[in-house]
């Protein structure tokens, strides 16, 4: 199937931004300029009827900058106070940017232990339904604040991927700081080149994802091939595709060969609680 055809009837649509996309690598400070243009696809796709869903990160990143902490905090307590502080600031942006196309966003702040808990999972699963049946757009990110290790998800790569299988969605698009997966690190290899379709995950490939990654976020390549994994075996199909060109949206909604695209194949017998329980 080309990818015109795979993306035509894309209703339900995950995008995840990192930190390291929506914020200046300078300063730290956030990326205003790119996080309008964001706001404003994604409302758009609203309008349309579609179900949009957004997992930013950035809670620790506006947080240590707003406190001018050098460098990406170590101990977990000042890391903690740094998302609290932060992830205030953040839905407090994106609340200005949506009221100026009158949309609602709404804060979902989740730990491992809403998708492990049958309850807490369930209860989750119906908040996002309703909310998207308003028309609302649900912004997510790890509630890092209280999470403790052993229920941490630790990467808004994996938290996206388990929002776009909880919620049962069509398309995941992660925005990186890359443009999609590279046969090899193309930062310091001439030769590596943008592998633009996978169908199935090897262990070659997850070889060859070793490496590259950024140093503002949490989530390299590798985290990138796991949230593969689980979205394709929910049946979600997902593409990495580079951060700063917010107008990519558009152009993978409209079938172009834009990133990596890893194509889904639902598992009949896919259990979220087995990858949750499988990285702790
Ligand atoms: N949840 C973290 C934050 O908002 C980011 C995790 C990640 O970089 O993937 O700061």
């Amino acid at each position: 199937m080309d990818r015109k055809e795979r993306m035509q009837d894309k209703k339900r649509i995950v995008v995840k931004i990192g930190s390291s996309s929506l914020t200046h690598a300078e300063t730290g400070e956030l990326n205003l300029e790119k996080l309008e243009r964001l706001v404003r696809v994604l409302t758009d796709w609203s309008n349309q009827g579609k179900d949009v869903v957004l997992v930013s990160s950035g809670a620790i990143a506006v947080g240590r900058t707003t406190m001018k902490i050098p460098g990406r905090p170590k101990e977990k307590s000042v890391k903690q106070a740094c998302a609290a502080i932060g992830q205030t600031r953040l839905m407090m942006v994106y609340q200005r940017l949506f009221a100026e196309y009158n949309k609602v966003p709404a804060q979902i702040l989740m730990t491992k232990l809403t998708m492990v808990n049958d309850e807490n999972r369930h209860n989750a699963r119906a908040t996002f339904g309703e909310l998207l049946k308003m028309g609302v757009i649900p912004i997510v990110n790890e509630n890092d604040t209280v999470v403790t290790d052993e229920i941490e998800f630790g990467d808004n790569d994996t938290l996206s991927a388990i929002v776009a299988a909880l919620i049962q969605a069509d398309l995941l698009i992660l925005l990186s700081d890359i443009d999609g997966l590279y046969t090899d690190d193309p930062r310091t290899s001439p030769d590596a080149v943008l592998v633009p379709e996978v169908e199935y995950i090897t262990e070659e490939l997850e070889a060859m994802a070793k490496g590259a990654g950024s140093d503002v976020g949490t989530g390299g390549m590798s985290t990138k091939i796991s949230a593969a994994k689980i979205a394709n075996d929910a049946g979600t199909d997902m593409v990495i595709a580079n951060g700063d060109r917010i107008e990519d949206l558009r152009r993978i909604l409209a079938g172009e060969q834009i990133g990596t695209m890893f194509c889904a194949h639902k598992n009949e017998n896919f259990h979220m609680i087995d990858y949750l329980t499988k990285r702790s």
